[in-house]
């Protein structure tokens, strides 16, 4: 059955330099968007215009904040690893008839140096695949952090956002700090430790991409945690799509 278009806003489930691009882009057009933050992070990047922050509650939280507000479509823009959100938003806008349209920023599985790279589907692979490392650079995020926990004796650079919530074995060195990362400042982190690993996951992008160039020149092996599958729905890879999508559905004629 189509979904039933309704006034209101865009709802953009955040927490990506795409869905604040996506805010940023639509602020220029009639398409009025409130951005959902999860709240996760001290300082988040906030986007332009209306943000609201904090979990819904669940899937049903989040057919009832559907229900409850002037929202014409979601526009899901979340992380690719953040697969929870995206299968509730998924269910929530098909039971309260609301579209939905994916943004999925492409993947690294097209990367030039892509086939040179482990690919492991999740961290205790990582950890088997990148076991003769001695001095790792961990970039796969603050919340699979602890699983890294029985490399406590070796030397591992870890770069998070935030801190982690544990306490951070002697042996490693924490670095928090946000991307954009440049290629130079990638080559002098991971000289600097004598990295003889990258593990990181699949988070597609340019914004953190340059560590898997520094790797190369570098000579570090890479180890790619893959993506999960792909969420339910329609999606498209870029803003520009999804800038058209909404702007055909406030105006249908367009
Ligand atoms: P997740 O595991 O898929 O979601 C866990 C719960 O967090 C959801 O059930 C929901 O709580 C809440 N949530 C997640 N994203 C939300 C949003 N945009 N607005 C409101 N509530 C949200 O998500 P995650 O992996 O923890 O990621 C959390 C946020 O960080 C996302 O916005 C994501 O885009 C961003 N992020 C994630 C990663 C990553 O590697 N996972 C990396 C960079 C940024 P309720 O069930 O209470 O609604």
């Amino acid at each position: 059955m189509p979904a039933v278009i309704r006034g209101g806003a865009v709802l953009i489930l955040g927490g990506t330099a795409e869905a604040r691009e996506l805010a940023r882009r639509l602020s220029e057009t009639e398409v009025a968007a409130l951005t959902s933050l999860a709240g996760r992070v001290a300082r988040p990047a906030l986007p332009v215009g209306r943000v609201r922050i904090g979990g819904f509650g669940g899937v049903d939280g989040l057919m009832a904040f559907l229900r409850a507000e002037p929202i014409m479509a979601v526009i899901d823009a979340t992380h690719p690893f953040a697969e929870q959100i995206s299968d509730h938003a998924f269910r929530a806008a098909v039971e309260v008839g609301i579209p939905l349209l994916r943004l999925h920023r492409p993947g690294w599985r097209e990367h030039p140096d892509a086939s040179g790279w482990r690919w492991v589907p999740d961290t205790a692979a990582a950890l088997v695949a990148a076991d003769s490392a001695r001095r790792p650079f961990v970039t796969t995020g603050r919340q699979s952090l602890a699983s890294y926990l029985p490399w406590a004796d070796r030397a591992v650079l870890a770069r998070v956002v935030d801190p982690p919530e544990f306490v951070v074995p002697p042996a490693w060195t924490l670095v928090t700090s946000r991307g954009p990362y440049r290629l130079d400042l990638e080559l002098e982190t991971m000289r600097a430790h004598g990295a003889d690993a990258l593990v990181t996951k699949d988070s597609g992008g340019t914004h953190t991409a340059a560590k898997l160039a520094a790797a190369r020149a570098l000579g570090v092996p890479v180890v790619v945690i893959a993506r999960p599958l792909d969420p339910a729905g329609p999606s498209v890879s870029t803003v520009d799509a999804a800038l058209v999508w909404c702007r055909r559905l406030a105006s249908p004629t367009r």
